[in-house]
């Protein structure tokens, strides 16, 4: 008991998509693995991780933030009423591809960097849901797409074992887990870099099997690769009928731009094959509108396919030029007023949000 009066405290704040919370579940085992226990709130931890997101700017500005505030605290002296030092700060994630020397240059108030490698697959995730787990597949994207960081912030596609996966959502079932949401960045592409060599539909199908799981969703697919045989998996019983498909454009030049390797025309072809064989299926996209060089003609394609689909959802965001991408070098020519106006056309459209 006295023990566990003295025990440090860590909290966790995740930034950005569910791989992000999904590594988040690791680095809490980590910390609970270096003895400390879980911080009810922000102001009673003696750690703070902040696991980080670079995919657009205004997700790092938030990081940079929240690192002033967890630090001017400890000049003013209020906030902390349990600690009477400012917490430890710990940065991990997507940021981490600026390098720690450059970051301990900008932000010389963190303690300490975390590495991918600190909090791998072999930690076993503490939960914070407990019918539904997130089990990632695979890490980095073979992509480039020309706007995105992912591919420089977390590598090169590595697929997990598929008896590693098949292991693990059969210990979640026997803990109770009916659901799962496998995780990745391009799921369509698993097992491509395995020896032997498995698709992602043997996952799927070895999955289905597994007694106790009733529920079985995945995300990301990307346009190119999903192939008949996964379609024909998810008509399985138990594989939610719910694909996010991300788009991003609606015009063949600015796709091409992207490095987006389809046309407006290939995407809707394969949407209506979709839902062909599955006529229930729920789509949901992501959208970047202002990407550089996009016309008001360019934008209208975007709308036209949009209309033609019939998205249920879609997250849609103004382009944000991120250093080290080929879309950096391009020109960002579309205003942010206009960006706003688009992205709010798209809304409406899609979301049905009339209020923002
Ligand atoms: N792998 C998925 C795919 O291929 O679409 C998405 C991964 S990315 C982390 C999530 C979404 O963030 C993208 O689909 C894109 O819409 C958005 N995004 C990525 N880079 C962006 C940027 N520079 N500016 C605005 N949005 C961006
Ligand atoms: Fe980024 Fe493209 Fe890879 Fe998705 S497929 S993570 S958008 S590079």
């Amino acid at each position: 008991m006295v023990k566990l009066l003295t025990m440090k405290k860590y909290f966790i704040k995740t930034f950005g998509c569910q791989a992000n919370k999904a590594d988040s579940e690791r680095i809490a085992r980590l910390y609970q693995k270096r003895g400390y226990q879980l911080a009810k709130s922000i102001r009673e931890a003696d750690v703070v991780i902040i696991n980080t997101c670079s995919v657009r700017e205004s997700a790092e500005n938030r990081v940079y933030g929240l690192i002033r505030n967890l630090t001017r605290r400890l000049s003013a002296q209020t906030g902390y009423t349990l600690n009477a030092e400012r917490p430890k700060v710990v940065l991990a994630g997507c940021m981490l591809r600026y390098g720690v020397t450059t970051l301990k240059k900008k932000l010389p108030q963190v303690d300490e960097f975390l590495r991918v490698e600190d909090y791998s697959f072999d930690l076993p995730p503490i939960r914070t849901e407990k019918t539904h787990a997130w089990v990632p597949i695979m890490e980095g994207c073979n992509n480039f797409c020309t706007y995105c960081v992912v591919p420089y912030a977390r590598g090169r596609e590595k697929s997990r074992s598929f008896d590693e996966i098949i292991c693990e959502v059969k210990k979640l079932a026997k803990q109770g887990y009916q659901e799962i949401t496998l995780l990745g960045q391009n799921v369509n592409s698993y097992g491509k870099d395995l020896k032997p060599r498995k698709k992602f539909s043997d996952l799927l199908r070895e999955i289905h099997k597994i007694r106790g799981i009733e529920k079985i969703s995945f995300i990301t697919s990307n346009p190119w690769d999903l192939t008949e045989d996964i379609v024909q998996s998810i008509k399985l019983s138990k594989i939610d009928k719910h694909l996010h498909l991300p788009v991003q454009s609606g015009d063949d030049k600015i796709l091409k731009e992207m490095n987006r390797k389809y046309t407006a025309k290939k995407y809707l072809s394969l949407i209506n094959q979709i839902r062909k064989e599955i006529p229930e299926i729920k789509m949901s996209t992501d959208i970047i509108v202002g990407f550089p060089g996009e016309t008001k003609e360019a934008f209208e394609n975007t709308v036209k396919l949009c209309k033609k689909v019939g998205f249920d959802k879609a997250y849609i965001a103004k382009y944000s030029p991120r250093p080290g991408t080929a879309a950096y070098r391009f020109k960002d020519d579309v205003s942010p007023q206009e960006k706003k106006r688009r992205w709010r056309v798209l809304e409406e459209l899609i979301n049905n949000d009339n209020t923002i």
